[in-house]
């Protein structure tokens, strides 16, 4: 079955480098659906360079399309351009930037209105785990997050469970770790939902978590920057 393999390049990559991954990932034909969100200025750049069927998106949008905002990106504008998703809440803007869920309900809700597809971040810290409070903080950012939303196409969000003790420390969730928070969240947002997993995943543990029954993808940020690993992601047997 098809996956989802998200890269989040976060503030990485230089152009000839984007350059020489997209040119790799034009030799291969990819088992599962791969989409690539760069850094905002190399999105124009990355849209030209990558080869068909590969989606580019965006790691964060403004929730207006227009204004006196000075330093926000609009999804408008994004949209505009032939980028297709943006990534709402990582937790990277969670911690760093102080989004709140409210604030991220407005970009989620703006993004969906627009017609791009959502991955919606949620994800509990290790003390919020060790305190067992991890499904009522995810429950939380779902039920806060994914509020008044309008309408919009319901393929088009799609959430990403990353646990934030796996984010970028090689300690990743166990496949039934995993699994037991989608599935909760699937029960909570139902079976439309594409819900993808993020922290740590690589080659070698991807195909495992991969099988889990309610994880249709990977949100993937270090493992997703050197060709050879993202190409063995999107060709992980599942
Ligand atoms: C991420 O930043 O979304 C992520 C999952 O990072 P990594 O794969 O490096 O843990």
């Amino acid at each position: 079955m098809k996956k989802l393999i998200v890269g989040n390049w976060k503030m990485n990559q230089t152009l000839p480098l984007a350059k020489a991954f997209f040119a790799d990932l034009k030799t291969v034909e990819l088992e599962h659906e791969a989409w690539i969100a760069p850094q905002a200025f190399h999105v124009t750049a990355c849209l030209q360079m990558a080869p068909e069927g590969i989606w580019i998106g965006a790691q964060n949008v403004s929730n207006e399309e227009h204004g006196a905002f000075t330093g926000e990106n609009s999804p408008f504008s994004l949209r505009e351009l032939g980028g297709k998703f943006v990534i709402i809440g990582h937790s990277e803007r969670r911690q760093l930037f102080n989004e709140t869920n409210a604030q991220l309900a407005l970009k989620v809700r703006k993004s969906l209105s627009l017609g791009l597809a959502v991955i919606y971040c949620v994800g509990e810290t290790l003390a919020e785990r060790e305190q067992n409070k991890t499904f009522e903080v995810i429950k939380t950012q779902l039920n806060d997050g994914l509020k008044d939303l309008g309408d919009y196409n319901p393929d088009n969000l799609i959430v990403a469970y990353e646990p934030v003790w796996a984010i970028g420390t090689g300690k990743v969730a166990t496949p039934a770790q995993a699994q037991e928070v989608h599935s909760a969240i699937r029960e909570q947002l139902g079976s439309k939902t594409t819900l993808l997993y993020g922290g740590s995943v690589k080659p070698d543990n991807a195909s495992e978590l991969l099988k889990q029954k309610d994880i249709d993808g990977a949100l993937v940020g270090g493992a997703s920057l050197k060709p050879s690993d993202f190409i063995a992601l999107c060709q992980a047997p599942v």
